[in-house]
C-alpha cells in the first residue's frame, strides 16, 4: 500500500495553490461546546505548517460526531477554528458550509498564510454514502488533495475516499505518514507473544475484526463493554450492563473457535450504572452481574490476569478502554493494563494504542510517552492491522 505523501509534492506543488486537507476534528466538546482535548487538532499542525510554509492556502474539511445528515448546531466545527488559530498561530477562517459557492470563493479569496476552515461534512447527507456529487463538488475547494485525517481512513466517505477520485495530485499528510509507518511495524516484523486487547464501547465496529487477530495474536484480551457481549453469549447475566445485542451471536462464534486465546473477565467492577462514582460498587463474579447493576469495569483478578498476560508480551495492541475510565474508581482495570503496557515496552516490546477514548487513557493515567505509539485512529487502525489496507489510503496517488 504504498502511496505519494506531502513530502513527495514540490514546492511548486504547493505555492499559491489551495490545498484541501481533510483532517479529523472529530474532537469531544464540553456541554457548553468548548473543546475540551485537542490533540486531534495538534496532530495536523506538522501538515499544516508544512503546507503553509510552501505557500500553499490550507482549506480544511473534518466531520464532527454522527449527524447524520443534518445541520446540528451542537456539532458545528465553528468552536475549532479558535483553537486550530492559537494552536498554529495562524489566521483561521471559518465558513459555516461545505458544499457551496460560498466555500469555494472563501477558497479562493484565502490570502497567504491564512487558513479556512469548513463546516462538519456529515451536515450533508452524501458524505457517509459516499455520492459522487458530494465528492466532486469537495473537489472544488481545492487544487491539491491531502488526506491527513487518519482516524477516518478506513471510511469510504465522500470527503475521504470520493473527493480523491477528482484530485490529482492526491496524497497522505504527515499525520496519516506517520501512522501507517507506527503500524506497518506491527504488522511485519511481530515480536511473539502478540497480545491484542480489546474493549471500549464500539462494539458492532470492531468485533467483526477480531477473527483476525485470533487468526494472528497468541492472546486477545477482552474487557469493557466488549466483555460483556461476550459474557452474554455465554448465558451470563449481565444485568443492566451495556450489551450490544446484534453482536452477541458472532460473539457466540468467536467463542467457540477462540479457544484458550480468548481471555474474558472472571469478575467485574459493578454498580448502578447512574452512580457518580465507585463509592457504591462490588466486585462479583463475571457471570453473576445483579439484575439492577451493570458492569462498569473489570475486577481484581481480570487485572492481574491481563497485567500478567501483557508484561510478558513482546508486542501489544490495545484498542478500547477496560472500563468506564472516565468515571472516578472505575478506571483501575484501564489503569493496571496501561501499566502493564508501559511495563512490556521498557522491556523492549513494541506496544501501540489506537482509539480517541484509549488514547485520552493512557494520556490520563500519564502513560502516553511510555508506550511506542499511541495513534489516533481507533477503527482506523484496527482495519489496517486486519486487512492491511485502509480505503482512504487506496484513493491516493501511488508512490
Ligand atoms: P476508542 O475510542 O478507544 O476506540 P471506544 O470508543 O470503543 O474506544 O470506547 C470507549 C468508551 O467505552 C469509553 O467512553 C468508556 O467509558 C466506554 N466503556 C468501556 N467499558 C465500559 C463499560 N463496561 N460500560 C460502559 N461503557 C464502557
Ligand atoms: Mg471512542
Amino acid at each position: 500500500m504504498l502511496r505519494k505523501n506531502l513530502a513527495d509534492l514540490a514546492r511548486s506543488d504547493l505555492d499559491g495553490r489551495r490545498v484541501l486537507i481533510r483532517v479529523d476534528y472529530n474532537v469531544p466538546l464540553t456541554e457548553d461546546g468548548a473543546v475540551s482535548d485537542d490533540t486531534r487538532v495538534r496532530a495536523t499542525l506538522p501538515t499544516l505548517r508544512h503546507v503553509l510554509e510552501c505557500g500553499g492556502r490550507p482549506v480544511l474539511l473534518s466531520h464532527l460526531g454522527r449527524p447524520k445528515g443534518q445541520v446540528v448546531p451542537s456539532m458545528s466545527l465553528a468552536p475549532v477554528a479558535s483553537v486550530l488559530e492559537e494552536e498554529l498561530g495562524a489566521p483561521v477562517r471559518f465558513v459555516p458550509s461545505t458544499d457551496t459557492d460560498e466555500a469555494v470563493i472563501a477558497s479562493k479569496n484565502l490570502g497567504p498564510g491564512e487558513v479556512l476552515l469548513l463546516e462538519n461534512t456529515r451536515f450533508l447527507p452524501g458524505e457517509t454514502t459516499n455520492e459522487p456529487a458530494v465528492a466532486e463538488r469537495f473537489a472544488r475547494l481545492g487544487d491539491v488533495f491531502v488526506n491527513d485525517a487518519f482516524g477516518s481512513t478506513h471510511r469510504a466517505h465522500a470527503s475521504v475516499v470520493g473527493v480523491a477520485g477528482f484530485m490529482r495530485p492526491a496524497v497522505a499528510g504527515f499525520l496519516v505518514q506517520r501512522e501507517l509507518e507506527a503500524l506497518s511495524g506491527l504488522r511485519l516484523a511481530v515480536g511473539r507473544p502478540f497480545v491484542v486487547i480489546l474493549g471500549g464501547a464500539k462494539i458492532g465496529d470492531k468485533i467483526g475484526l477480531l477473527e483476525t487477530f485470533l487468526g494472528r495474536a497468541d492472546s486477545v484480551l477482552i474487557g469493557g463493554a466488549m466483555a460483556n457481549t461476550f459474557l452474554s453469549a455465554m448465558g451470563a447475566s449481565t444485568g443492566r450492563s451495556l450489551v450490544e445485542q446484534d453482536a452477541v451471536p458472532v460473539a457466540g462464534r468467536f467463542l467457540a473457535t477462540g479457544g484458550e486465546r480468548l481471555v474474558l473477565p472472571t469478575d467485574l467492577v459493578v454498580a448502578d450504572p447512574g452512580a457518580p462514582d465507585a463509592s457504591d460498587a462490588i466486585v462479583v463474579p463475571a457471570e453473576a452481574v445483579p439484575p439492577e447493576l451493570a458492569a462498569l469495569d473489570i475486577g481484581p483478578d481480570s487485572r492481574e490476569t491481563f497485567a500478567a498476560i501483557v508484561r510478558e508480551a513482546k508486542t501489544v495492541f490495545w484498542n478500547g478502554p477496560m472500563g468506564l475510565f472516565e468515571k472516578p474508581g472505575f478506571d483501575a482495570g484501564t489503569v493496571s493494563v496501561a501499566r502493564a503496557t508501559a511495563e512490556c515496552t521498557a522491556a523492549g516490546g513494541l506496544t501501540v494504542i489506537g482509539g480517541g477514548d484509549s488514547a485520552a487513557a493512557i494520556r490520563q493515567a500519564g502513560l502516553s510517552d511510555a508506550v511506542s505509539h499511541v495513534s489516533t485512529g481507533g477503527g482506523a487502525s484496527l482495519e489496517y492491522l486486519a486487512a492491511g489496507s485502509l480505503p482512504g489510503i487506496e484513493a491516493l496517488d501511488p508512490a
